[in-house]
């Protein structure tokens, strides 16, 4: 069973894009249970880093009403998916799919967090403070080839009541997106296990979106999860967008964060439909294959289990509980 940290699905079908990855008839197939399904409010300017060495510009905020707009919109599309609503750890079961409810990018909130009790209801039980731009909570790292992620300011006032806003509510804040100053402030005041949903190891890949060492061994620490990211600017270690990237690369972060931190604090965070992942992969489709590369790599059957599931798995029952 497959339980994935992040999938761009529902914004695709919003904008009226053709599926490329999670085809969710392949999904029995392929053994895809789900995992978190992203509600993403673009930025007019995709981020579109086609040359080895980028270094592209903050988009501009989004104004909160404009956001929220769209985010009801998008919720709209994610309800009409032929998938479970998963509210808890149970709901993943092998042959259907469950599909969390993750805001990537507060923006649709009001600052006064007014609306989190509805959005709460509506299902949402993850969200990232930011995707890489700034709002009224804290500020994304921009989409940088060679960077580090210390590229802004940490929470705003606003950023620190709502981490501590979905600490009580058990509402998983993702780390994915987030500048270093904002990791940190999150790491100090967050009761929960630390999770970056979809974002690679920076020593292998130096990208902005990437995780430190210090960084990964905090998320380590507090018995959490990295999500590592298929998609080949984050794994490369050129950073190129290449579609004939090896799956050995991807197994190359989950080998890595695995020795730093340990085998329960890796999983999937393919970055499906919001991404170019390897060419070899596809979509959900290809998902045996990169288990089969995992296990090439020396990964057993439990480690196996812990990849593709268990921690996922386990990081929920933790926050949600
Ligand atoms: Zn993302």
């Amino acid at each position: 069973m497959i339980v994935d940290g992040h999938n761009d699905l529902v914004a695709r079908i919003w904008r009226g894009d053709e599926i490329r990855h999670v085809q969710l008839d392949e999904a029995a197939r392929a053994d895809f249970a789900g995992g978190f399904f992203a509600l993403f409010v673009p930025s007019p300017m995709p981020p579109d880093p086609t040359s080895d060495i980028y270094a592209l510009p903050l988009p501009e905020p989004i104004p909160r009403e404009e956001a929220a707009r769209v985010a009801d919109e998008l919720y709209d599309v994610f309800r009409s998916l032929p998938v479970r609503l998963a509210t808890s750890p149970d709901d993943f079961q092998a042959g259907r799919v469950a599909a969390i409810l993750h805001l990537e990018g507060a923006e649709p909130l009001s600052a006064d967090l007014s609306d989190l009790d509805a959005w709460y209801a509506r299902g949402l039980r993850s969200l990232g403070l930011v995707w890489s731009r700034a709002n009224a909570f804290a500020e994304g790292v921009p989409f940088r080839f060679r960077s580090t992620p210390d590229t802004g300011p940490g929470l705003t006032a606003a950023g620190r009541e709502l981490v501590r806003r979905c600490n009580s509510l058990g509402v998983l804040v993702d780390l994915s997106h987030l500048n270093e100053a904002g990791f940190w402030d999150v790491a100090r005041l967050s009761s929960f296990p630390l999770v970056a949903t979809h974002s690679n190891a920076h020593s292998l890949c130096p990208s902005s979106r990437n995780l430190t060492d210090a960084q990964l061994d905090a998320i380590g620490a507090s018995g959490g999860v990295v999500g590592v990211n298929f998609a080949v600017a984050f794994v490369r270690e050129d950073g190129g967008q290449v579609a004939a990237t090896p799956l050995e690369e991807i197994v190359r972060h989950i080998a890595y964060v695995a020795d730093r931190i340990g085998i329960d604090h890796v999983a999937f965070g393919s970055d499906f439909d919001g991404a170019l992942v390897p060419e070899a992969l596809g979509g959900i489709a290809g998902l045996p294959q990169l288990v089969g590369a995992l296990r090439v790599g020396g990964f057993d059957d439990e480690a196996v289990a812990k990849v593709t599931h268990r921690n996922w798995l386990r990081v929920l029952r933790d926050t949600w509980s």
